[in-house]
C-alpha cells in the first residue's frame, strides 16, 4: 500500500464533510467519485462544490476553472460502482457505530484488499468501526476540520490494528493535497485537538457555574488577554451547546450545571437563537475587552496543559504534533505545549494540585508525565527544556516559522496560516534570531513568504494589545531592523494579503515581487494607531511623502498593479510567472558575489539616512574595500575571458 498507488478516491456521504472533502481532492488533482444514498443528497453536495469552486475561481485563488477541477468528480448513490475501483475511501457518513459497521462490512466486500480505509469520524473510536473488516490494518482515521476547504488540517489516527503502512500512505495522501497531516498514534477519545479544546470550554464553564466567573469576563480574558480568537462561550454557542454536552456525556465526563440547564432549556447557542449570548434580542457575543477582569485563566490553561502533558508522555502525539494540531484545527496563537513551557512547567503543575487538593475532582489530576518533567527540572523555555529542548546549539526550534537553507537559498516561511500570518511578537523574535544567528556564510541569498494560500502577512497580531504596557510597545522590534540589516540580499515574496506589520515585513526585504492579486496597504490608522514596524519611514523612503501619506492616511489597500507602479515592489506577475520570476531574481541573487552585494547593501541602506557627501563617502569607502577582494579579481577576469564568473565571497 502506498502513495504512488493512490489514484482514485471514492468519499462517503456528500453531506457537511463529504462535499468538502471531495472538493479538496479534486483540487489536488485527483479522481474522485462522491456517494450518497440519495440523488437528492448527492445533487445537493455537487452544487455545495461547484458554488465554492466558483468563488475560488471568481478570486483567483485556482490555477484552472472551476470546470476542469469539476471534471474530476463523478457522483452516484451506487456504493459498489463507488468504491470498486477506488485505491482509497473516505467514510463521512452520519456518526452513528451502527451506520459505520455497516457501510464498512460493504467496504470489505467491494473492494480489493489492498485499498486503504478511511473514516472521518470526530468521536467513534477508529477500532471500534475497523471491527467490521477482517483486514482491519488498513482501516484508519483521517479526520478533516470543518470546513475541509479552508482548514489545514487533518489528523492521522492509528486504530488498534492500523499497520504503519497504511498510516504512512494516508499521512503522505494528506500532504499530497496540500494538507497539513499530524499523526495520532493511539485511539484515544477526541483524538488530538478535541482532546485538548475539551478544558477550553468546559472549565470555564464550571467556573461560571460555581459563581467564581462570568462569562463575559472568561470570554474577554480568553481572546484580549490570552489571543484565542474567540471566547470559550461564544464558541460553544456557535458550534452548538449540545455537541459538547453529547461528547462529554457518552464520555462519561461530569457537565458543567450551566451547560445542562442550556441543554434542557433548548437554549443551544446561535442555531437557536440563544445560548450563552442572546442572538435574537440581543447583540450575540458582546463582551469588551474591559470586561476582563481577574478570570482565573491559569486554571483552563493548565488544564489544556495537564491534557497536552497525557497526549505526550502516552506517546500519542509529539510536542510538535499537538502544537500544529491547536494552531491549525482550533486557531490558537500558539502551541498549547509551547505555552507550557513560557509560563513554566512548576506553575502549571502547581496550580492543578492545588486545585485537586481543593476540590478533589479527578479532571485536576496532574499527569505523571508533567510531574516527571518538573521533577527532572524540565520546566519549561526558562530552564532550557520543557516539552521542547531549548539548549540546542543549532537553529529554532522555530513554531511560527519554517525555514530551509539550500544551495544558498534560505527560504523562510511565516507559518500562521489560521492567521494569514499576522506577525505575533513571538513570530518576529523567531524572525530576529534567525536572521542573527544564521551562518551567513552559507546564504547567499534570503526569501520570506507566508504559508496557507491567501496571505503574505495580514498584520500585525493586535490581540493582547489592549492589555500590553504601552511603553513595551514603544521599543522597534528587532525582527524588522534583523531583515533590514541582514548583510545578504532579501526578497519578500508576496502572494495575496500584504498588510499593516505584514507590509513593513515586506518593506524591510530589499526586493519585493507580488502575484498581481496581491493587496498592499497599512491599515494601521482605522484601529487608532500608526504603524509601528518602521512602516512610516520607510514608506517615506521607498514612496516620497505624497504616495506614503495617502497609505498611512487613508489606510486603503492598493492592489499590486498599482503597487508596481508606484515602485513599492518591483514585480507585478500573474500567478502562473511567479515562481519563475522569482527564480529568475533569486539566480542573479546567488550567482553575485556576496561581498559586493553587502557592501551595495549597506551602503544604499546607510546612505539614506546621511547627507550626500557623506553618503558618497561611504560609497567610496565601500568600492575601496572591494576593489582588494578576490571576488574583484574573479569579475575582471571572467569579464576579459568572456565566462561566467564564480564568486566565492572572499
Ligand atoms: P452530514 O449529516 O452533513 O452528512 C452526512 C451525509 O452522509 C448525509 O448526506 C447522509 O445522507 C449521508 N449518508 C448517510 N448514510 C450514508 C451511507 N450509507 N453512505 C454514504 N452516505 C451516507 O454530516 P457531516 O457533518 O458531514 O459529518 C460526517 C462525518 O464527519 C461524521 O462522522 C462526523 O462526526 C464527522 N465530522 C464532522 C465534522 C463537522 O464539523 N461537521 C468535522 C469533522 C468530522
Amino acid at each position: 500500500m502506498s502513495l504512488e498507488r493512490i489514484d482514485r478516491v471514492a468519499v462517503l456521504g456528500a453531506g457537511n464533510m463529504g462535499h468538502g472533502i471531495t472538493e479538496v481532492t479534486a483540487l489536488a488533482g485527483y479522481d474522485v467519485t462522491m456517494r450518497d444514498i440519495k440523488d437528492e443528497f448527492v445533487e445537493d453536495g455537487y452544487e455545495s462544490i461547484e458554488w465554492s469552486l466558483q468563488k475560488l475561481e471568481e478570486k483567483e485563488l485556482i490555477d484552472e476553472s472551476a470546470d476542469e477541477v469539476l471534471s474530476r468528480i463523478e457522483t452516484t448513490t451506487d456504493l459498489e460502482a463507488a468504491v470498486a475501483d477506488a485505491d482509497l475511501v473516505i467514510e463521512a457518513a452520519p456518526e452513528d457505530l451502527d451506520l459505520k459497521h455497516d457501510i464498512f462490512t460493504d467496504l470489505e466486500e467491494y473492494t480489493s484488499g489492498d485499498t486503504l480505509l478511511a473514516t472521518n469520524t470526530s468521536s467513534l473510536p477508529i477500532s471500534d468501526i475497523a471491527e467490521a473488516v477482517d483486514s482491519s490494518e488498513r482501516v484508519l482515521g483521517l479526520h478533516f476540520f470543518n470546513p475541509p476547504v479552508k482548514m489545514d488540517l487533518v489528523e492521522v489516527i492509528y486504530g488498534e490494528d492500523t499497520s504503519d503502512e497504511a498510516a504512512e500512505a494516508g499521512y503522505e495522501w494528506v500532504e499530497s493535497i496540500g494538507k497539513t497531516p499530524i499523526y495520532v498514534r493511539k485511539d484515544v477519545r477526541g483524538f488530538v485537538v478535541n482532546t485538548i479544546v475539551g478544558p477550553f470550554g468546559g472549565e470555564p464553564a464550571f467556573m461560571v457555574s460555581n459563581g467564581e466567573a462570568t462569562i463575559r469576563e472568561a470570554d474577554a480574558t480568553m481572546v484580549h488577554e490570552r489571543g484565542y480568537p474567540m471566547g470559550p462561550f461564544e464558541l460553544g454557542d456557535l458550534t452548538g451547546i449540545d455537541v459538547g454536552y453529547h461528547v462529554r456525556k457518552e464520555g462519561g465526563d461530569p457537565i458543567p450545571p450551566i451547560t445542562e440547564e442550556k441543554v434542557d432549556a433548548g437554549d443551544l447557542g446561535q442555531k437557536t437563537g440563544t445560548g450563552f449570548y442572546d442572538y435574537e434580542d440581543g447583540d450575540g457575543a458582546d463582551y469588551e475587552p474591559e470586561d476582563a477582569g481577574d478570570f482565573d485563566w491559569l486554571r483552563v490553561e493548565a488544564r489544556m496543559i495537564n491534557r497536552a502533558a497525557f497526549l505526550v508522555g502516552e506517546d500519542v502525539a509529539t510536542p510538535e504534533e499537538v502544537d500544529t494540531g491547536v494552531q491549525l484545527g482550533l486557531g490558537f496563537p500558539e502551541g498549547i505545549c509551547r505555552r507550557g513551557d513560557k509560563i513554566g512547567l512548576d506553575s502549571v503543575l502547581e496550580k492543578l494540585e492545588t486545585l485537586f487538593e481543593e476540590t478533589g475532582e479527578d479532571r485536576f489530576e496532574p499527569h505523571p508525565y508533567l510531574k516527571e518533567l518538573v521533577a527532572e527540572g524540565k520546566t519549561g523555555e526558562d530552564a532550557g527544556e520543557g516539552f521542547y529542548n531549548y539548549d540546542d546549539d543549532s537553529l529554532g526550534p522555530y513554531h511560527d516559522l519554517n525555514y530551509d537553507l539550500e544551495n544558498g537559498v534560505l527560504q523562510v516561511e511565516l507559518d500562521r496560516p489560521s492567521r494569514m500570518n499576522a506577525l505575533s511578537e513571538d513570530l518576529l523574535s523567531e524572525i530576529d534570531d534567525l536572521f542573527s544567528s544564521v551562518d551567513t556564510d552559507e546564504v547567499r541569498v534570503a526569501t520570506i513568504e507566508g504559508s496557507g494560500d491567501r496571505a503574505f502577512s495580514a498584520g500585525a497580531d493586535i490581540s493582547g494589545f489592549t492589555d500590553a504596557n504601552p511603553t513595551d510597545l514603544m521599543d522597534v522590534s528587532p525582527g524588522f531592523e534583523t531583515v533590514n540589516d541582514f548583510p545578504r540580499p532579501v526578497l519578500a515574496k508576496i502572494d495575496g494579503f500584504c498588510l499593516g506589520g505584514g507590509l513593513e515585513l515586506a518593506l524591510a526585504c530589499d526586493l519585493r515581487i507580488a502575484t498581481d492579486r496581491s493587496s498592499f496597504g497599512a491599515p494601521e490608522i482605522g484601529l487608532g494607531l500608526i504603524p509601528g514596524g518602521g512602516g512610516t519611514q520607510r514608506l517615506t523612503r521607498i514612496l516620497g511623502e505624497t504616495r506614503a501619506k495617502e497609505l498611512v492616511f487613508r489606510g486603503n489597500h492598493i492592489d499590486a498593479d498599482r503597487a508596481a507602479d508606484w515602485g513599492l515592489i518591483n514585480r507585478s506577475v500573474e500567478r502562473e510567472d511567479f515562481d519563475d520570476t522569482v527564480a529568475e531574481f533569486l539566480d542573479d541573487l546567488r550567482s553575485g558575489p556576496p561581498i559586493g552585494l553587502k557592501v551595495a547593501k549597506k551602503v544604499m541602506n546607510e546612505g539614506q539616512d546621511a547627507s550626500l557627501d557623506a553618503a558618497l563617502a561611504m560609497e567610496s569607502q565601500g568600492f575601496g574595500l572591494l576593489s582588494s577582494t578576490d571576488d574583484v579579481l574573479e569579475g575582471t577576469t571572467a569579464f576579459a575571458e568572456d565566462r561566467e564568473p564564480e564568486f566565492e565571497g572572499k
